[in-house]
């Protein structure tokens, strides 16, 4: 894997843990804050801690921000500091902007400005727990936009004994399946004649909705 640069703007938890997490996994990291302390506490993790004011372009610009694989605006409580940056990084011509919306309408703007990725990670995360709660069989998923996603669940006992192509998750759900794990093996686009067997785990793509109907399936 190659070596990337991150800028990550905003030492708060967030912003902290996702340096600590690309540190961890080789990466460059260079962290800005206008906190010093948090400069200071954050300087023996990342692999540059500068103190600056990120609405700033000046030092932006010092910092040669367009030369990062990807920009992270991890201001969460001075939303206008947060929408002021990632508006100055898109002028600049940064080539990926992520930024952490506090609320709804934060997102919206910085979507509107045209961030490339605008993160909820309040929400996002108490909606994956609440999937994970109420659910007895949703072992891992990945939401792909707002409709559709990729899920790993167990088998629903309705589909125990079927194959996939009379199981009918495609024709009545528009759900495909990836993969099927037995036990320790996985069985990659498995072909339609497959059998589905108890405690097999499903890998499957589809609309969100539909998923959510397989995973009430009995
Ligand atoms: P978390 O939940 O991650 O702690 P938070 O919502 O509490 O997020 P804040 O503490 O508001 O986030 O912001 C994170 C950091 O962003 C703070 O350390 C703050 O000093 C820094 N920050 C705010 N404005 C700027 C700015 N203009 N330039 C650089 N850093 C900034």
């Amino acid at each position: 894997m190659r070596k990337k640069q991150y800028a990550v703007i905003g030492i708060g938890r967030f912003g902290e843990s996702l340096i600590r997490e690309l540190v961890r996994m080789g990466h460059e990291v260079l962290a800005i804050d206008t906190d010093e302390s948090r400069v200071q506490d954050i300087a023996d993790i990342a692999t540059q801690a500068v103190q600056a004011d990120s609405m700033d372009d000046k030092v932006l610009r010092a910092l040669d921000i367009t030369s990062f694989d990807a920009v992270i605006v991890a201001i969460g409580e001075d939303i206008e500091a947060s929408i002021l940056t990632s508006l100055t990084l898109k002028d600049m011509g940064v080539r990926k902007t992520i930024a952490k919306a506090q609320n709804h309408m934060h997102g919206k703007v910085l979507a509107k400005i045209g961030v490339d990725i605008v993160v909820h990670p309040e929400r996002d995360m108490a909606i994956r727990l609440a999937r994970t709660l109420v659910s007895n069989s949703i072992i891992e998923h990945i939401d792909l936009s707002a409709d559709y996603g990729i899920w790993e669940l167990v088998t629903p006992r309705t589909l125990v004994g079927k194959n996939l192509q009379n199981s009918g998750l495609r024709p009545k759900l528009g759900i495909n399946i990836l993969a099927i794990k037995t036990g320790d093996s996985i069985e990659v686009s498995p072909p339609p004649e497959h059998l589905i067997n108890k405690d097999d785990i499903l890998v499957v793509i589809g609309p969100t909705r539909s998923l959510e109907k397989l995973n009430e399936m009995d």
